[in-house]
């Protein structure tokens, strides 16, 4: 049989090798501490494990869910934009439930692409803005994203036939994985562009809770006339804890949202209703746990950031996000430096250039790793470098 040519152009999911390294090396009983992937290691708070179990019980919910997410997830969503950020979206033209906002931003391509058309993704950035062109027989122009411009991307030379054919803008600050973070005069030039190029902006805000030193992250839909070009990608992954419960939501643009509702129509039945009453006991519940984890990370990150600089790496102390984004020393590419850090300190760390080509000469650390062992690898990095 023959499978389609664009999974043969499909860089291998970036994850997937690092798991397959790890797993290979504790095989052979080595103990591995992986600083690796992104993935929360408390648990989900108590309130909203509690709605989840409440929730499974009732028979209406094992039916096939509404596909643009229940009346009251999408409300809850809409009141939860209003409280944080002062922004307006009706929840029933311009909300749309997702089964994670990996899946929502992948559905986007298939939203707005024909073969041959043109993303403009980051150069530094999560592999599905990329990768989802590339399932969608279509195009990605990397917008460089340089440190002396605070990792802002550059969208200023995007070259005239690739304008011809760009359809999404796609970004994301607080910035996985540099940890950057926008101004509010950067998303004004950004909407100006994609209003002057016909470009649908996609935000992705998967990190908009998770801040520190006293930052609160905005919503780019903040911003005059971003309801015009923008839709935003909200994920309950990050700040709540739930990244395996796949929820999470998008709003803004109306014809976004349609488009992107009418794509999940026809190839899922939306997320369990029980998942969603789970969702709306965190967005509309307590949000003390939400600052209880970013004091959590604010630790670690101080933490990792002295260890990095205490060994002569170059980093900054992100303002935001879970990640620290370090320079390589001089001699070393990204590759090179996460192997020799497998290899002789058993810590995995992600290689920049698994981001995309400006991902270059710099390696992720994640902070999603208990306290004990964080240091541990801290320790570790300290007496093998
Ligand atoms: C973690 C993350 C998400 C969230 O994905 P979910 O599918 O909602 O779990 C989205 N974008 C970025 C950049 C992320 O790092």
């Amino acid at each position: 049989m023959r499978t389609a040519t664009c999974l043969d152009h499909l860089a291998p999911y970036l994850f997937a090798q690092i798991d397959e390294k790890r797993d290979a090396l504790a095989a052979r009983g080595v103990d591995v501490i992986s600083l690796g992937i992104g993935d929360p290691d408390t648990p989900t708070p108590t309130h909203i494990v509690d709605a989840m179990a409440e929730a499974i019980r009732n028979p209406k919910n094992h039916q096939y869910p509404d596909y643009a997410g229940s009346t009251a997830f999408r409300q809850a969503a809409a009141a939860w934009m209003r409280n944080r950020f002062g922004v307006e979206v009706d929840p029933a033209a311009e909300v749309l439930a997702l089964i994670g906002s990996k899946e929502g931003i992948a559905h986007l391509h298939t939203a707005f692409l024909d073969p041959g058309d043109y993303v403009l993704a980051p150069s530094i950035g999560y592999p599905v803005y990329s990768g989802g062109a590339v399932l969608a027989s279509a195009n990605t122009y990397f917008m460089p994203m340089r440190e002396e411009d605070g990792f802002l991307a550059d969208f200023s030379h995007v070259p005239e036939e690739v304008l011809a054919k760009a359809k999404i803008m796609f970004l994301g600050y607080p910035n996985n994985p540099t940890g950057a973070c926008a101004t509010e005069k950067y998303f004004d030039r950004a909407i100006a562009f994609c209003q002057e190029h016909d470009l649908l902006l996609a935000h992705d805000n998967a990190y908009c809770d998770i801040c520190f030193d006293g930052y609160r992250a905005p919503s780019i839909l903040e911003r005059p006339h971003a309801k015009e070009c923008c839709i935003e990608f909200f994920s309950l992954s990050k700040s709540y804890n739930m990244t395996g419960w796949r929820i999470a939501f998008a709003c803004g643009n109306e014809q976004a949202v349609r488009a992107l509702g009418t794509v999940k129509n026809n190839l899922d039945s939306g997320q369990f209703t029980a998942v969603q009453e789970a969702g709306i006991a965190a967005l509309s519940g307590d949000q003390r746990c939400v600052s209880d984890l970013c004091a959590l990370y604010q630790r670690r990150r101080d933490l990792v950031v002295d260890a990095l600089r205490g060994i002569g790496l170059e980093c900054a102390a992100p303002k935001a996000t879970i990640y620290v984004w370090a320079k390589v020393p001089d001699g070393e590419t990204s590759a090179s430096f996460a192997t020799k850090l497998l290899e002789q300190a058993h810590v995995i760390v992600t290689p920049g250039s698994g981001y995309g080509p400006g991902g270059e000469g710099y390696i992720r650390i994640s902070l999603t790793t208990p306290d004990k062992r964080l240091t541990e690898a801290v320790r570790r990095i300290k007496e093998t470098m």
